[in-house]
């Protein structure tokens, strides 16, 4: 076969070789090698005959010329086919211009309405994949002409049920997957208040909670509110051990659900703390609800000033204390008679554990 077509390749190029295009092309053809790879020509692949291809007819230039013109054409089609068969592979890049990109939007299938329902259920066949009940139903469809429309009138909304693996009702919507527009519950379970998602999405506060402080355990009505994003009331422990009680909200970071501590809302700074200044450190004085404290909190330096004040006995106010950091000084009204009120310039006394008044000389 691979010889028989290169040697109608070799008589195409005899007898094209007045068309200039063609017979440049049929000697390119020979310069870079015909292609003959088993796609091409592949004799094991010849079953009832090959493909449409010009045969050694074409040495006999007077039998190509007396064809008709429209034989004339589909001659030239064969040649063509062949010659590009016969062609190299080669990837080419050409560059287009004007192309237009066209929006389009897939549309979800149509809903049904009164009449096409009536159709899907006469040819109700259509829908059905599996052979055998397909040709059962055909020509049958469901109900009869007569009954079919009663039969639309008649249908009810259908319920449909949310199915868990987890008994009783749900406490909450997962919050996780809401944030994936999934409508997942979370159930309470022995152990935990969980997410009906399981592994697929791990949403899970545990009971008695091991992770964060062990010793809390998380009632349904807590768990409620942490996934409310309400602040709840949690035990945890200071530095030195000891339990104290504060507000926590549900932090969940997409992997770990944790129990973070509400900040309190910091007030306007009042001043440098002087006993940090004296350390190089900067850092405010704040205003608690009690009292004036120094930013760096129970392990920084301990500054604080109590609001309500015995020695002397006043009420110090957030105007005292940004005069005390700023000028050193201010002026606080003293009772000593009854109704006769003295104005006195106190100063801060630092003594490295608390922090004293003493009335100012200058
Ligand atoms: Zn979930
Ligand atoms: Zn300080």
């Amino acid at each position: 076969m691979i010889d028989s077509v290169t040697e109608v390749v070799s008589a195409l190029q005899e007898l094209e070789q007045d068309n200039e295009e063609q017979s440049e092309r049929i000697n390119n053809l020979f310069e870079t090698g015909l292609n003959l790879d088993k796609r091409v020509v592949n004799n094991a692949g010849i079953t009832d005959h090959h493909a449409l291809i010009p045969t050694n007819l074409v040495k006999n230039v007077n039998l190509i010329n007396a064809l008709t013109d429209d034989e004339k054409k589909i001659f030239n089609l064969i040649v063509n086919r062949l010659l590009c068969a016969l062609d190299q592979p080669e990837d080419s890049s050409f560059t287009v211009e004007n192309a237009t990109v066209k929006d389009c939007e897939k549309k979800p299938p149509r809903r049904y309405n009164d009449s096409t329902l009536l159709s899907v259920m006469e040819n109700i066949d259509n829908l059905i994949d599996d052979k055998v009940l397909k040709t059962n139903i055909k020509g049958k469809g469901i109900g009869t002409p007569a009954t079919r429309a009663a039969i639309i009138s008649d249908r009810k909304p259908m319920e449909i049920k949310h199915k868990s693996k987890y008994d009783g009702e749900p406490i909450a919507d997962c919050p996780r997957c809401k944030k994936k527009n999934i409508d997942r519950k979370v159930y309470e379970t022995k152990d935990n208040f969980t997410c009906e998602g399981g592994k697929s999405c791990g949403f899970t506060i545990w009971k008695k909670d091991k992770f964060n402080y062990y010793f809390n355990t998380i009632t349904k009505k807590k768990a409620i509110d942490l996934i409310a994003g309400k602040q709840v009331m949690m035990k945890r422990k200071n530095k030195e051990g000891k339990e104290y009680e504060a507000l926590h909200f549900l932090s969940d970071d997409g992997v770990y659900i944790n129990f973070k501590l509400v900040l309190k809302e910091k007030s306007e700074p009042l001043g440098l703390c002087p006993r940090c200044k004296e350390q190089g450190a900067e850092k405010q004085i704040l205003e608690g609800k009690m009292n004036f404290y120094c930013e760096s909190g129970k392990d920084g330096c301990g500054w604080t000033i109590w609001k309500k004040n015995n020695k002397p006995e006043v009420t110090v106010t957030a105007k005292h204390i940004k005069e005390l950091l700023t000028q050193g000084y201010t002026n606080f009204s003293i009772k000593i008679h009854e109704n006769s009120p003295v104005t006195k310039k106190y100063c801060i006394v630092n003594n490295g554990k608390y922090v004293n008044f003493r009335e100012y000389n200058g």
